[in-house]
Parts: structure tokens; sequence; C-alpha cells
């Protein structure tokens, strides 16, 4: 298959290394010039566990120099959706799908808005976790579970076989029928952690030994799982709080990468995650007092950092 992905830091690299080392004919487009530089000239080194390889596949800047692909995937932070999937158009024609496998809720929704008359858009989560180390270089920080599925439409054969190609490339892959539940689902996830690990600086595990974060994430998730319920989204677990827990619990010592992109003065996905909740509670009519404040709060550390402030 030809293959672009849009966005190669941390997880557009991951995916890109896995899906050239399976044969396809994989493209990584990204903005960052120092880091399509270092892979076009050494290859894409990554650190899995305590090794390390060298995968080669070509990179550029500007994806007006590709003809159209069998597959666009998007793997650009939430922010940059719009922007990005709106320079690649010239990649896609009648049919030719797009998969977004970004973190947050509204990423299908503007794609679809973008491109939805010209391509199919594929959504999904990932449980990989990656990081970019430097130009060039990225670690594969845990393998997971990908699933993906037709967004606003039933399943064909197109999303089979993507699934199907993924697992030639190792990268375990699952069909949903209920994909909205599961973009949602892992949303709810991020509410309860992210922004709190964010705003207090500390990783997972411990937003469940202080009391008041513990207290503030049950409010945010409750207040989630009752607007995924008012939208008509279907969980794929039965309890949120519960989930959410486990998950905290299973990533203890994991620093989230909204507490990270604030400590490095970077944007954050907030806009999608915890703003999401009030975004589509709006719709519904049902309240979101709590997470509209962390939302507030973590624009404002946001752009204290961003400037350098106090
Ligand atoms: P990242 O910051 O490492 O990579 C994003 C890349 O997009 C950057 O290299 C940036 O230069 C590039 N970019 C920005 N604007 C662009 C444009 N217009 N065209 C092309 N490239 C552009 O981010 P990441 O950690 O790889 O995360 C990507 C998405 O995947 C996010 O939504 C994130 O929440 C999600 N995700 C990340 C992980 C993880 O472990 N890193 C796991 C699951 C999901």
């Amino acid at each position: 298959m030809k293959i672009a992905i849009i966005g190669a830091g941390a997880m557009g690299s991951l995916f890109g290394a896995y899906l050239s080392e399976g044969g396809n004919e994989v493209h990584l487009v990204d903005v960052w010039r120092e880091h399509v530089d270092a892979i076009n000239r050494d290859g894409l080194r990554i650190k899995e566990e305590d090794k390390e390889r060298t995968v080669f596949l070509r990179a550029l800047t500007d994806p007006g120099e590709l003809g159209p692909q069998d597959l666009v995937v998007l793997f650009v932070k939430s922010y940059h959706t719009a922007d990005a999937i709106k320079k690649c158009t010239n990649l896609l024609g009648q049919s030719i799908p797009v998969l977004t496998l970004q973190n947050g809720f509204g990423n299908a929704e503007i794609i679809y808005e973008i491109v939805g008359q010209r391509a199919k858009v594929i959504a999904g989560t990932t449980a990989h976790g990656a990081t970019v180390l430097g130009p060039g270089i990225i670690r594969h920080a845990g393998r997971g579970e990908t699933v993906i599925g037709n967004y606003g439409e039933n399943n064909d054969k197109l999303v089979h076989d993507i699934a199907g190609e993924f697992n030639r490339c190792l990268l375990e892959t699952r069909v949903s029928n209920n994909i909205t539940g599961v973009i949602w689902g892992k949303l709810l996830v991020n509410v309860g952690i992210n922004a709190l690990t964010a705003i207090c600086g500390v990783p997972n595990g411990k937003l469940l030994e202080i009391g008041g974060t513990r207290r503030l994430m049950q409010l945010l998730v409750s207040e989630g799982e009752r607007v995924a319920r008012a939208r008509g989204v279907q969980l794929p677990y039965p309890d949120a709080w519960e989930k959410v827990q486990a998950v905290a619990r299973a990533t203890g010592s994991n620093r989230s990468s909204m507490l990270q992109d604030l400590e490095r003065g970077r944007e954050t996905e907030i806009d999608f995650i915890n703003m999401a909740i009030v975004r589509e509670g709006r719709k519904s009519g049902i309240p979101t007092p709590y997470n509209k404040f962390v939302s507030l709060l973590v624009k404002a550390l946001e752009e204290k950092n961003k400037n350098r402030l106090w």
C-alpha cells in the first residue's frame, strides 16, 4: 500500500516504521525540518526496551510532492488537525481512507467536515506509547491494541483490509462496530487523568493517593459519563470511575502527555479532552462546571509557561 503519515512525531514515526518494515511504501510528512532531514540522512532510529534499530524510509515537509495514496494516517496533535488535513488534500481521492488515531474527541469530526465528501474517514484509538527523543529518534515505550472503525457509517471491507494490513505489520488491530464508544471510552480516561496530573505536576498514580485530586477525578469523570450517556454513546465498560481508577493504577508512574506538554511550555490537547466534554455537554443541556474549570486552568498554565510569566 502507498501510505502517507501526516505528523511524524512519536506516534506517526512509530506507525510509519512498522508499516514500512511490513513492505508498504510509506512516506512520513512533518513540518519539523530537522527531524525530516535526520530521517532522510541517517534513517529513523527506534529504541525498544534495551534494543535499537534503524528503519530507512522517506520523509518530507511538503505533502504537495506526493500523489494520491491508498491510505493517509493523521498523527498530528489535535490542535493541528484542521491545518494539516487542509494541506494534504492532494493525497486524497474518492473513497481514499483517512485514519485518525489521535487522542481526544473532535478529530474525526474536523476531518469529515474538511474532506468527508472526497475521502473516507476512519477513526480509532491506540494503546501504543511513544516519545520523540530528538531529531530522527524515538522511543517505543509500550505496546497495546489499536481499534478502528468507519466514522459515521457501517464498517466495510476496506476497514477490515486496513486492520488486516496493520496486523500483518505487527500492529495488533481490531475493527469495532462501536467506534464512537471506544473513542469516548478512552476520552473519559484522559478526562479523569490528564488535566489533573498537568495542574498538580504529579504522575498518574498520585491522583488516587491525594484525597483532593481523587475526588476531583471522580467529579470530572462523572460529568463526562453523564454527557456520554446524553449523547447516546455506549461506553465500552460498565463503570467509568472504576475504569479510570484501574488505568491510573496500572500507569501509576507515567507522566501524562499533558503534564509533559505543560512542562515544556507547549500547547496541550485540553480543547479536545475536558473542553470537549463542555462542548458536548452544552449540546445536551448537561452542566459541566468541573471540566470547564480545569480546562480554563490548563489554558492559563499554558499561557503562563509559554510566555515564561512569573
Ligand atoms: P508529537 O508531538 O510527537 O508529533 C506530532 C508531530 O506533528 C510533530 O512532529 C509536529 O512537527 C507535526 N506537525 C504539526 N503540524 C503539522 C502539519 N501541519 N503537518 C505535518 N506535521 C505536523 O505527538 P504524538 O505524541 O505523536 O501524538 C500524536 C497524536 O497521537 C496526539 O493526538 C496524541 O494524543 C495521540 N497519542 C499519542 C500517544 C503517545 O504515546 N505519544 C499515544 C496514543 C495517542
